[in-house]
């Protein structure tokens, strides 16, 4: 019962104190999570379940208990994956209840799921023994376990593993092991609810274990700000779970903070597609400096106080096996360093015309284990921010402070390690000339940026305006990224592949994924077969939480693919479903116009466009601006 209060929660706990936490109690708390659609639902039923270990268990559990909820195994950045092939899976499900491979094969073409093929199997079982119940952390143990396993016999060890716990498991627990091996849960759980969750379960377990313990949502709102807020910070549950338990959460913010060795998430800027934007931002007079938007990739570069050095990616991902050639440029960089976060965008370079690259050059770059040897694509780092310098975390000085700091700390190297060009001034003639400049020089536009604001930790700012030449009094500002949430079976040409898409954004406030369009332009042949192969893995029912208005589709997914997309414009809908009730009472918003670009990989399905921006992108218009001042509708 997701209401119950905290002394309830408590008592109706499957397990005593001091006792492992059942794998059982974990598993019940994600069938909740999965048959409801709302997020404050599936908040309180994981909150309910953090709060019983919490009171009863150690901060250890909490960690294992949070990281299951997300299938994490340990810190993101720490690139700890399960994604284990269908072929491994199905073996381990057939030896462990005795069905043929052909059978499961068979079920898992009719279901979808294998998880749920695993239970069902499980269920038809009849067992001589009972195996001891399974234990959460025990199973956390395994599952790591079976990430690390490597080499030649990797696929049987690999199913003795999952074996051996699917033998013991109960009703949904086979669904849930066997998701978390395939690295899916299926249960539309958010890192922001689960952070909400603990926020939740910290509240109750702050205000004890009483029966008439009152729960306040003024106290939670704050409580989930400052939980959030450190895990921006520091995105490491074990950190915030021992800082929360030991010291409170009143003072999280003392005992949380940026760490090198741990991305932080970064600052995210607005679109403007106007000049004169800039000035309605600023302020007539005020003096904010213009940087080159370097088209590359973002890299976090952390020098940790042994000496190493890390590169992180937007997404926390650590990057620093992609550039060992950046590894063994910085110390030559360094001015009186002895720890730092810079916050940079890694650029692909030409050394002998002296000029920057493409993107798409960068992406020829192998991704990870690149042996120095075989580099064929360098880059320049462009260095435009520095968050931590020498022990000291930098975020809440101006960004004047900050610069100033990153260019007497560090030494710019001509191809290797440069700062941002930029300019800066206070006049819109001035910003006109520098942009002509910009695009000359081969960037993507400008990022014009308020000298005296802090570091905005994961937030979209307007301290932050990018300027791209590309979208200059066109129609809309910027690119969307929207998720895949269903396709279209392709004929002629296109038959055997996918050959259109259904596209969305979530929607936070309604909890639900909506629709923003159809897109069939921009894809190659190879693209789509491509994307047919990888979409065909993360297929799935009809969610609940997917609001199609007068749309349908042939197949749907999980919302879990990001796509970049270019439009004209973007109207209202008498179809698709994005921020209805935003621009009108009823009706949606639409892409007019919309043509793939590229898929982002880098982001998650959180850090695509939210309705809530597609509305404000629909409102800056100039066609909705201009009838909005004549008194006309927007
Ligand atoms: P966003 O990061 O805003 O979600 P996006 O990933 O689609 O959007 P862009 O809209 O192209 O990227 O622009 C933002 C990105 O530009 C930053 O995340 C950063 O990687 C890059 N960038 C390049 N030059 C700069 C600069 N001088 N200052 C800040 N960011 C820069």
């Amino acid at each position: 019962n997701p209401t119950l209060s905290n002394y309830h929660a408590i008592k109706n706990a499957c397990w005593k104190e001091g006792q492992p936490v059942p794998y059982a109690a974990l598993c019940q708390t994600l069938k909740c999570c999965e048959e409801t659609s709302g997020r404050l639902n599936k908040t309180e039923y994981l909150a309910n379940f953090y709060r019983s270990v919490i009171a009863l268990n150690t901060a250890e559990d909490v960690v294992t208990a949070l990281h299951l909820s997300l299938n994490l195994l340990a810190a993101t950045y720490e690139g700890v994956e399960l994604g284990i092939g269908d072929m491994v899976l199905i073996k381990a499900i057939s030896q462990a209840t005795g069905r043929p491979n052909q059978k499961i094969k068979a079920d898992m073409q009719s279901l979808g799921d294998l998880g749920e093929v695993a239970e069902n199997s499980k269920g038809s079982q009849k067992l001589m023994f009972k195996p001891p119940p399974l234990k959460m952390q025990k199973v956390y143990g395994q599952l790591q376990k079976i990430a690390k396993v490597s080499g030649q016999s990797s696929m049987n060890t690999k199913v003795d593993l999952i074996k051996g716990l699917l033998v013991a498991c109960v009703g949904s627990e086979a669904r849930f092991l066997i998701r978390s091996c395939a690295g899916k849960l299926r249960i539309g759980v958010s890192e922001a609810t689960v952070l909400s969750a603990l926020a939740r379960a910290i509240v109750f377990h702050e205000l004890g274990e009483t029966k008439n313990s009152k729960f306040s949502k003024e106290r939670y709102d704050r409580v989930d700000a400052i939980v959030k807020e450190a895990y921006c910070e520091l995105p490491n549950y074990k950190i915030i779970v021992d800082a929360l338990l030991e010291h409170g959460s009143d003072n999280l913010a003392d005992h949380v903070s940026l760490q090198p060795g741990v991305p932080l998430k970064p600052m995210l800027a607005h679109p403007t597609k106007a000049i004169t934007e800039i000035l309605t931002r600023f302020g007539a007079g005020a003096e904010f400096t213009a940087e080159y938007k370097y088209d590359g990739e973002r890299a976090q570069i952390h020098l940790l106080e042994d000496g190493s050095f890390r590169v992180y990616s937007r997404n926390q991902e650590d990057n620093t096996s992609k550039y060992p050639d950046v590894m063994t440029r910085m110390p030559n960089c360094l001015q009186d360093v002895t720890s730092a976060v810079i916050d940079s965008e890694s650029v692909a370079w030409d050394p002998e015309t002296k000029q920057i690259l493409p993107f798409q050059v960068l992406t020829t770059r192998k991704r990870k284990d690149v042996d120095a040897k075989d580099i064929k694509v360098q880059v320049c780092i462009h260095a435009f921010d520095l968050l931590y310098l020498n022990g000291e975390s930098l975020v809440k000085k101006s960004l004047r402070e900050r610069r100033e700091l990153l260019h007497k700390h560090f030494k710019s190297i001509e191809g290797e390690f440069v700062f941002a060009t930029a300019k800066d001034m206070c006049e819109i003639d001035e910003l006109q000339v520098f942009l002509d400049q910009a695009v000359k020089d081969s960037t993507e536009g400008l990022m014009v940026k308020a000298l005296e604001d802090s570091y905005e930790i994961s937030k979209r700012s307007h301290s932050w305006l990018k300027l791209k030449k590309d979208y200059l009094g066109s129609g809309v500002a910027d690119s969307v990224d929207v998720l895949v949430m269903g396709a279209y079976y392709g004929k002629g040409k296109r038959s055997g592949n996918y050959g259109g898409f259904l596209l969305g954004v979530y929607d936070a406030d309604n909890e639900e994924y909506q629709t923003v369009c159809k897109l069939g332009t921009g894809l190659t042949d190879e693209n789509l077969k491509l994307f047919t192969e990888r979409l065909e893995k993360i297929k799935s029912e009809k969610k609940s939480y997917y609001r199609l208005g007068g749309v349908t589709a042939d197949v749907y997914f999980e919302p879990e693919m990001v796509w970049e997309i270019k439009c004209a414009d973007l109207s209202i809908s008498p179809v698709h479903t994005a921020a209805t009730g935003l621009a009108d009472p009823s009706k949606g918003i639409s892409l007019r116009f919309p043509r793939f670009i590229r898929e982002r990989d880098d982001k998650s399905p959180e850090m695509a466009t939210s309705a809530d921006q597609i509305f404000e992108m629909y409102n800056s218009q100039d066609v909705i601006q201009n009838s909005a001042a004549r008194g006309g509708p927007k």
